[in-house]
């Protein structure tokens, strides 16, 4: 049977970038999963804290984090839906697979050079573009969490991004070799190497420098649209998009990113367009940027309503604390309980059961 894992970093509410590229896909793998297909969602605060974040702000957005997932649909009846730090065995595993991770192949992974803003050839082995202090061993390992987090249930599919899939390709290395370190022999494997399940909207890029991809942890807001957003600020923010002087629109990623970013968003918020994308095209052909991103704008509020209204029904209840508070717990006494299984037979084979 199916195991699908996914998970998300309360850094904030979810933008559109998390919707068309992770959250959408989990909610269709969720209504369309065979009966014995298990599910498990979770918001990641252990990997959120790998950069420098406020205690404050970490806790409330873990609480809105929850009520997002909840609030585009993922179902705590049918999901496990909870808190990475809820269940230890997740830092128990990352640190058994951190003694057969390799520093070299950490070190050539694109993340945490993009989040410590330095140049893709930059590397920890050879210092000079690297500020030793400012790279933290967390951040640098954060793949090695990951894979913990993956590994841990037995995974057989992830849902993710464009940008994880190179931490996806580490995390099944990272099965095969641990497979043949200590369990050569076993009929079925000791972890499982996951496949990467990419959505069609695999990067939706930022509004305001759309050569980069839409990021929670993006410092200017106006870069992203929130699934929380009102139809003005949604129309808000697409007017100060970037796009460009040529006349006319036609998609093409490289010589014209921020107006084919703007196709894309709208061709990925709405199903029904991928039948007729050649008409579809030739309709907003002649549109002037503005009504452009006026199409755009009531397209992606149309398709967020609901997630919208949702979202204000669940903080808006008088028990919203305890309501969320009995989700996560329930959530991750289900997660424990089957991490336990995969730890339990890991220490095992480790001879330190
Ligand atoms: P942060 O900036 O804090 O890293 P983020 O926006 O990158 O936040 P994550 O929590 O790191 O969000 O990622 C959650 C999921 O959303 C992952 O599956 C990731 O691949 C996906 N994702 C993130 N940004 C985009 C994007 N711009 N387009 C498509 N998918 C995205
Ligand atoms: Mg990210």
């Amino acid at each position: 049977p199916k195991v699908i894992f996914s998970g998300i970093q309360p850094t904030g509410i979810p933008h559109l970038g998390n919707y068309l590229g992770a959250l959408k896909q989990w909610v269709k793998l969720q209504d369309e999963a065979a009966p014995d297909t298990t599910l498990l969602f979770s918001i990641v605060d252990l990997h959120a804290i790998t950069i420098k974040q406020d205690p404050k702000a970490l806790a409330k957005w873990k609480k809105e984090m929850l009520a997002s997932l909840y609030a585009v649909g993922i179902k705590k009846e049918r999901s496990i839906v909870f808190f990475q730090s809820a269940v230890p065995q997740h830092a128990e595993l990352m640190w058994i697979l951190s003694c057969n991770a390799s520093m070299g192949y950490l070190s050539r992974m694109t993340q945490w050079k993009s989040k410590l803003a330095l140049p893709d050839n930059a590397s920890p082995l050879d210092p000079s573009p690297v500020s030793k202090a400012a790279l933290k061993l967390g951040l640098f390992s954060y793949p090695v969490l990951q894979a913990a987090d993956i590994l841990l249930y037995q995974t057989t599919h992830v849902p993710v991004g464009e940008d994880q899939a190179q931490h996806l390709e580490f995390a099944r290395e990272l099965a095969v070799g641990f497979n043949h370190m200590f369990a050569p022999d076993a009929k079925s494997p000791l972890l499982v190497p996951p496949q990467t399940i990419l959505s069609s909207a695999k990067r939706v890029m930022s509004l305001t420098t759309p050569t980069k991809k839409m990021s929670k942890s993006d410092p200017e807001p106006k870069s992203r649209i929130l699934i929380t957003d009102s139809n003005e600020v949604i129309h808000k923010k697409f007017k100060s998009a970037l796009t460009d002087s040529i006349d006319g629109n036609a998609y093409d990623r490289e010589s014209r990113p921020g107006v084919s970013n703007l196709i894309d968003i709208m061709r990925h918020m709405d199903e029904d367009i991928t039948g007729s994308d050649k008409e579809w095209m030739k309709e907003l052909e002649g549109l002037s940027k503005r009504s452009l991103k006026e199409t755009a704008a009531d397209r992606v509020n149309n398709g967020l309503k609901d997630v919208r209204g949702r979202y204000e029904e669940i903080m808006g209840r008088k028990d919203a604390d305890e309501f969320l508070e009995e989700g996560a717990r329930q959530g991750g006494e289900k997660a424990r309980k089957l991490a336990q299984q995969t730890i339990g037979k890991v220490r095992e084979a480790l001879g330190i059961a």
